[in-house]
């Protein structure tokens, strides 16, 4: 096995090992829409850590990882969810709420959200990073 792909099994075993703990901290909830009783996903929210970071990790349905990934397919109304979402108290689910308002820009109601949104400066430094 090469070095490169060495070190891709074990950046994937560190994060399948989160996985314990995303399953606490979400309640099996996605972290993004709340949607439950479907299969969660993690994902690692930019920018993407040498090492994995936990605190990267936010928990996540298919609907979501996929619009995530292909911002193309964005289904507007299925990010409502970021009205709640967007308010988390956990930094990268905030992060990664606001990286989907950027998207929906071209919506009021998301423009809306983003402007009430209060922003710790740790957050604003994240997003400034990305
Ligand atoms: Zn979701």
């Amino acid at each position: 096995m090469s070095k490169g792909s060495e070190k891709h099994k074990q950046r994937n075993e560190a994060i399948i090992y989160f996985g314990k703990d995303l399953v606490r901290r979400s309640g099996s909830h996605c972290e993004l829409c709340d949607a439950h009783g479907t299969k969660l996903t993690i994902h690692e929210v930019p920018p993407v850590p040498k090492e994995p970071d936990f605190d990267h990790c936010i928990f996540v349905c298919e609907a979501c990882s996929e619009q995530i990934n292909t911002p193309k397919k964005i289904d507007t109304n299925h990010w409502r969810c970021l009205n709640t979402s967007a308010w988390s108290q956990i930094p990268a689910v905030q992060v990664m709420s606001v990286l989907m308002l950027n998207h929906l820009s071209s919506h009021d109601w998301a423009v809306e959200l983003k402007e009430q949104l209060y922003l710790a400066p740790e957050i604003q430094e994240w997003l400034e990073s990305i």
